[in-house]
């Protein structure tokens, strides 16, 4: 039988006791564990009847449906390592994917198929396709469902262990070319015993508890929430993707008694009509992370939604989530933590590092690094990369500023990349934008350095208006003032329709930056 601390074992024993229990239900349609488990040895022994095993790469690019997570079950259960394509990437960025995971087969999701075929043209990689979902067969591409169901769904157990390599995930690319994560079984089965064993029970959860997995797949929020699902014997609700009307039905059909947002998904859901005649009342805890939360949407959540809120922190490389902020310090009373990510499950640790390694002292701000059973085995043929983020002693550097209190709640500035340094004053962006976004007329808003003579780099706020107002620079300047110190105040402002943003909705800051940079080199933090 398959290790304990896999996800076949996982799935196997889920499919023993409570082989009834509901799997996935997607677009009206349930699937028990039963199924789900012969369909993942289907799926395994068709990937070995292609001649892939243990570390082949395999590549999707798609959306969120029941067969991603036959797929990914298969996949684990094979010994083949998923690399998940978020499928709003362009053909460019696709083709960046396919060429350095050297995936050897290639599945493609329902309306990507261009993209898909565009992509293999421009990294010269011509793979053989299966189609998981498409409404038209392509020629020479063969369907997900005939291929999985040419084989025979008993157990079966191709010797992968805990440390084996299960996903590679692209980390979001926010700072620059995306790296492939590789991320083990035991790094994705590691944190629940750590749960359990903790006093959170904002995080608690019973088998048989409904999930939303509607965040894109290739996210660790998507395709780590099918994995620990299947960990965790829970049912996924999948949506294809987000969409804030039909996450709000669930919530109430469904009964969620939590789910995960990034804010920028959180701000559609409470602009959505629906939002305020829903019922929360199941909601034990709303959690929210992967990017900094505006206080005044944070504020906003908790009075729509009634619920309690918590906080999550992690990145790609730790598998998501290994901080979090709990709901009682969201209380007007614990003002002074609310700005904070948190603290570490029991079983991590946090450090605040110099710049050459050494440990700081409460209170000082420096790189956040992480030590966690969730810590990624490396990055992706990228060994020097992987020297500077995986430093020893279990410690992995986050390329966070950040600093801990003496209690070990987390404050983190921003990205250290992004930090702007103007005389002498380090100036966090995020901190900045928080305080601009509650200007009236705002409706969203970036903060970037931008070349200055006197003062190296100058703080720019790029806002976003609300729709029919047209803000005054000055007065915006002003609100700024009146809520953080001046150093951190822009000197200017421009005007933008629309902020970019990645498919995990952070702001790219770095396309922001490039035309006041043209031919100018920015000092690398
Ligand atoms: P890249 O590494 O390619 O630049 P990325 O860091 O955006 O991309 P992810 O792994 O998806 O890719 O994101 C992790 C990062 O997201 C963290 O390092 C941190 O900067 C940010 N982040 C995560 N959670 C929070 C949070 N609760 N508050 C603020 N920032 C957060
Ligand atoms: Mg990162």
């Amino acid at each position: 039988t398959e290790p304990i601390g896999t996800f076949g074992a996982a799935l196997a024993r889920w499919a023993a006791e409570t082989p009834l229990q509901a799997a996935t239900t997607f677009e009206g349609v349930t699937q028990d564990y039963a199924s789900l488990n012969q369909r993942a040895s289907q799926v395994a022994r068709a990937l070995h009847a292609e001649g892939l095993g243990k570390g082949d790469r395999i590549a999707y690019l798609g959306k969120n449906s029941d067969r991603v997570a036959e797929l990914t079950c298969g996949a684990a259960r094979a010994g083949v390592v998923l690399v998940p394509i978020i499928w709003r990437l362009t053909g460019e960025e696709i083709s960046y994917i396919l060429g350095d995971s050297g995936a050897k087969l290639f599945f493609v999701g329902d309306a990507l198929e261009d993209g898909a075929v565009a992509a293999m043209a421009a990294s010269g990689v011509d793979l053989p396709v299966i189609g998981l979902d498409l409404s038209a067969p392509r020629p020479g591409w063969r369907d997900f469902a005939s291929w999985r169901d040419a084989q025979p769904g008993d157990a079966v157990d191709f010797g992968v262990t805990a440390d084996d390599a299960v996903i590679q995930l692209y980390t979001s690319g926010t700072t620059g070319k995306p790296k492939g994560a590789v991320l083990s079984h035991r790094n994705g089965t590691a944190l629940k015993p750590l749960i359990e064993a903790a006093d959170v029970p904002w995080m608690q959860s019973e088998p048989g508890e409904s999930v939303l997995n509607c965040m894109p797949f290739a996210h660790i929020a998507g395709v780590g929430t099918v994995l620990g699902a299947v960990n965790s014997g829970h049912e996924l609700v999948i949506t294809r993707e987000f969409d804030p009307g039909q996450t709000l039905d669930i919530i109430q059909d469904f009964k969620l008694k939590r789910f995960f947002l990034v804010p920028a998904a959180l701000k559609f859901m409470l602009e959505h009509p629906k939002a305020a005649s829903t019922d929360f009342s199941s909601i034990r805890a709303f959690s929210y992370g992967a990017s900094p939360i505006p206080l005044d949407l944070l504020k906003r959540g908790v009075d729509v939604m009634q619920c309690d809120f918590a906080q999550m922190y992690g990145m790609t490389e730790t598998w998501g989530t290994i901080v979090t902020l709990p709901p009682e310090d969201h209380r007007p009373e614990r003002a002074d933590k609310m700005r904070s990510a948190g603290k570490a499950l029991p079983g991590v640790e946090l450090a605040i590092l110099d710049e050459d390694g050494n440990h700081l002292p409460p209170n000082m701000v420096g790189e956040v690094a992480i030590k966690s059973p969730t810590n990624m085995i490396g990055y992706w043929n990228k060994p020097e990369e992987t020297a500077k983020t995986l430093i020893g002693g279990g410690w992995l550097r986050t390329g966070d500023a950040g600093l801990l209190d003496e209690e070990g709640y987390l404050f983190l500035q921003d990205r250290i990349k992004d930090m702007i340094i103007t005389g002498a004053e380090n100036v966090y962006p995020a901190e900045v934008e928080s305080a601009i976004y509650g200007h009236p007329d705002v409706a969203d808003v970036a903060v970037i350095g931008v070349p200055d003579e006197k003062w190296g780099e100058a703080v720019k706020a790029i806002v976003v208006p609300k729709p029919g107002t047209s803000p005054d620079p000055a007065d915006i300047i002003a609100f700024a003032r009146s809520r953080i110190a001046g150093f951190k105040c822009p000197k200017s402002i421009d005007f933008i329709d629309a902020l970019p943003r990645n498919p995990s909705g952070k702001i790219l800051r770095r396309t922001l930056r490039e035309p006041y940079w043209e031919g100018r080199d920015r000092r690398v933090n």
